[in-house]
């Protein structure tokens, strides 16, 4: 079994980054001793923790991320866990990986990952302000054409800002930021909770990382997993079973993972999980999964490089766990459904395949518009049979 001091060490000295130094006083010493531009801001935050020392993790961020999931676990699962080191790496990659050797368990996630992540946050916000002020608009008696243009120019100005920016993000040679004007079109109030899904989805990269350890994915050994008779036995009624019968065993893995992944991020695994917890965990999935669909190319299978499922498969699961954590809750007055939610960002989906088919293809493929993404909106929330939400009176 790994123990943490192994783990730790061995991140670093793969990685070849000094062991006593957060992740962001490292990339601000190698930016700085490489080009001379200090980093330090005036208000001196986050590069300024010389005090601050890896424990867990390289990053600040990463070890609350980790706490936070950890909680979540059964206790049986929870040792494992604990002897994990998950680190911040300085890579070009959209990628985030679990792997083990002797006694050392990582997981680890890159800058670049994170960076994309905010990219297809700031994205989704501009796709949910530009549909609400649609509904608004609708309400009215006399519709304005001004307004519903102005909105359609916000619903695709995030897409051609990401096609301009995709070919430095997937180069694995280059760790590239890019998202200054997407987060400048974010209004200011909106901007917590832009944050806020960044931090689901690197919360959501993690738990399949720890998934992957947990389910012995990392180490033979482990193949009779605690984790995976808990997980298997919770799928048992869902279709995620007949998702998985075509798929290869790497893939399978990948769904399982995911799974697994989505019970933590919502805290399902020791109790009924509260609708902010499924929130979270399918705001980080689907955002996770997106994002890395949309840059990687996986929405269908892939015949040369199989080990990922394809996108659409692994959204379903998604659905599947946001369906099995729900199941005949009603409706909560202030907080909606989850269901809703889950149709949302399917759209959202919908729409990122079709700015990438677009772009490959306009010939054959035209560019969804406002009207087309409310429409379907409005189709899901029909087929949506949620139970009445419950009466106080
Ligand atoms: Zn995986």
């Amino acid at each position: 079994m790994a123990t943490l001091k192994h783990s730790r060490g061995k991140f670093f000295h793969t990685h070849k980054m000094p062991p006593d130094r957060s992740f962001w006083r490292y990339f601000h010493d190698t930016v700085e001793s490489q080009t001379g531009i200090s980093l330090v801001s005036k208000s001196g935050n986050r590069f300024t923790f010389a005090d601050w020392k890896p424990e867990r993790s390289n990053c600040e961020q990463l070890t609350f991320v980790l706490e936070g999931l950890t909680l979540n676990l059964l206790d049986d699962w929870k040792a494992l866990a604990r002897n994990l080191f998950v680190g911040r790496i300085l890579d070009g990659e959209i990628n985030a990986k679990a792997w083990s050797e002797k006694q050392a368990g990582i997981v680890e996630i890159t800058l670049q990952y994170t960076h994309v992540l905010g990219a297809y946050a700031a994205t989704y916000n501009e796709y949910y302000q530009s549909i609400r002020g649609l509904m608004e608009v609708l309400t009215k008696v006399e519709s304005d054409d001004d307004v519903v243009a102005a909105l359609t120019a916000r619903l695709e100005r995030p897409w051609k800002e990401i096609r301009n920016q995709q070919d430095q993000w997937k180069d694995p040679k280059l760790i590239y930021g890019g998202c200054a004007s997407l987060f400048s079109w974010v209004d200011p109030s909106r901007l917590p909770l832009v944050e806020e899904m960044v931090l689901s989805a690197e919360a959501f990269a993690v738990a399949h990382e720890l998934s992957h350890h947990l389910l012995g994915h990392t180490n033979t050994k482990r193949e009779k997993s605690s984790a995976r008779r808990v997980l298997h036995e919770a799928v048992r009624a869902t279709s995620i079973p007949q998702i998985m019968l075509p798929m290869n065993p790497s893939q399978r893995q990948e769904i399982e993972a995911d799974a697994l992944a989505f019970l933590i991020c919502a805290n399902a695994l020791r109790g009924t999980p509260t609708f902010p917890e499924i929130y979270n965990a399918l705001a980080g999935s689907a955002l996770a999964l997106i994002a890395a669909a949309h840059l990687n190319d996986d929405w269908i299978p892939d015949e040369i490089a199989p080990s990922h499922p394809a996108f659409f498969d692994r959204m379903q699961v998604i659905a599947e766990m946001t369906t099995l954590t729900t199941a005949g809750r009603p409706e909560d007055n202030e907080l909606g459904h989850p269901l809703g939610f889950l149709a949302q960002l399917q759209t959202f989906a919908g729409l990122a395949l079709n700015a990438f088919l677009h772009q490959n293809d306009p010939e054959n493929y035209r560019r969804v518009n406002l009207l087309d993404v409310a429409s379907h909106l409005t189709e899901l929330a029909d087929k949506l049979e949620l139970p009445g939400a419950e009466d106080d009176a």
